[in-house]
């Protein structure tokens, strides 16, 4: 009997802070009316939250009769979450503040290669950015750190990140004996696509997908607001399915994976045949010069590209669709290329299902998804005490 009431109490403290966040201003008689709660519980649970200073008070106006009646708003400040990103020559911190807006981020030049320096360096940085932008150990509800390649994120380790050579490290575990705070790792494109789902109208969808062409390719689905993970954390992962088992070998110890037709490294690979490029600007510049061989890799990467498209809708099933990577952000002719070729081949029968985007969110997305997921844990999590409360 008191574990039921205690998970009642708990139920219903999220209940009513999540409305807040989402609906404030609002008052007590509206929050008893969306949540079916009698107004006395209602009270009840806002009084323990403003006593936690998760949410505080407002006077303001009411529309009919000009009384001033309180409403309650989230206090913005009450709780913090970090997102990281380590990339392949990047690191990124951030902070989003407890309704959800980017308070600070910044990005570092950083080659993770020794996974123990790559988490002191973490470690260093993170530190710098709490003391500079003032945000006191106690209000961060957690850090969570978005990496390439497979992620087991109950364990915490880095199966394989081909992009950082590393295998079977115990990443998180190396966090932790640097970093005292809850700490979390995932897959950074399910983190992307996380911060994706909540920006704009995107979290009235039922089913998301996320597709990102860069230094590799993957997919991610966010199906009913949750991240589709399937049972080790690798669903959605794309580049690894192969094309053909006669191809180029991939990192991941097969031969022939679909990014091995996409991925940038492996486009300049392809170039280096002809001619040492040393990016993909370097190849759009030599195709824009007429070099047939150059345009040819480059053709046959957005035709792939747009395949790829095809291929997660018809596995999927989305209502929408996101592009992203460095490949689509960063080369608007690949992006318009893609997009165009995603036109002639995309299914018929699918054609008028779903919506397809770019992303518009910049490299903040993987920073914001990860601070997002930690500010998930925490709402999901939250369970106040108060004596009072007992009814
Ligand atoms: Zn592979």
């Amino acid at each position: 009997m008191i574990k039921n009431q205690d998970f009642l109490k708990k139920e219903n403290q999220i209940l009513v802070l999540k409305l807040i966040i989402d609906k404030g201003p609002i008052s007590r008689a509206e929050i008893a009316k969306k949540t079916k709660m009698s107004p006395t519980s209602a009270s009840r649970i806002v009084a323990v939250l403003v006593q936690h200073e998760l949410i505080r008070e407002i006077e303001a106006k009411t529309d009919t009769v000009g009384r001033k009646a309180t409403y309650f708003v989230p206090n913005e400040s009450a709780v913090i979450s970090a997102g990281i990103e380590i990339n392949k020559e990047v690191v990124r911190i951030g902070f989003l503040n407890f309704v959800g807006e980017l308070i600070a981020i910044k990005s570092y030049h950083f080659v993770p290669e020794d996974p123990s320096v790559t988490a002191e360096f973490v470690k260093c940085k993170l530190f710098e950015m709490m003391k500079h932008k003032n945000i006191h150990r106690a209000r961060l509800a957690g850090i969570c750190v978005g990496l390439p390649g497979l992620i087991d994120h109950k364990k915490g380790n880095v199966k394989l990140s081909a992009q950082f050579n590393w295998k079977d490290i115990p990443f998180l575990e190396l966090l932790r004996s640097k970093i005292d705070l809850p700490l979390y790792i995932d897959n950074e494109l399910k983190l992307q696509a996380l911060a994706e789902y909540n920006r704009g109208g995107n979290s009235k969808q039922e089913n998301m997908v996320v597709i990102s062409f860069g230094s590799g390719v993957g997919s991610a689905l966010i199906s009913k607001g949750e991240i589709y993970r399937g049972e080790d954390n690798f669903a959605g992962e794309i580049g690894h399915t192969i094309v053909d088992p006669l191809g180029a070998y991939c990192p991941c110890g097969n031969f022939g994976c679909l990014q091995t037709y996409i991925a940038e490294q492996f486009l300049l690979d392809e170039a280096s045949k002809t001619k040492k490029l040393n990016s993909i600007d370097d190849l759009i510049s030599v195709a824009k010069e007429g070099e047939k061989w150059a345009s040819n890799i480059l053709d046959k990467a957005t035709t792939y590209a747009a395949l790829t498209v095809n291929n997660v809708i018809c596995l999927n099933n989305p209502d929408v669709v996101v592009l992203t990577g460095s490949l689509v952000v960063n080369h608007p002719e690949i992006r318009e290329e893609v997009l165009r070729k995603c036109k002639d081949q995309i299914w018929s029968a699918a054609a008028e299902t779903f919506r397809l985007d770019t992303t518009e969110m910049g490299s903040e997305g993987v920073v914001v998804g990860a601070a997002l997921s930690v500010q998930r844990k925490y709402l999901k999590e939250i369970n106040l005490d108060h004596e009072e409360f007992s009814v």
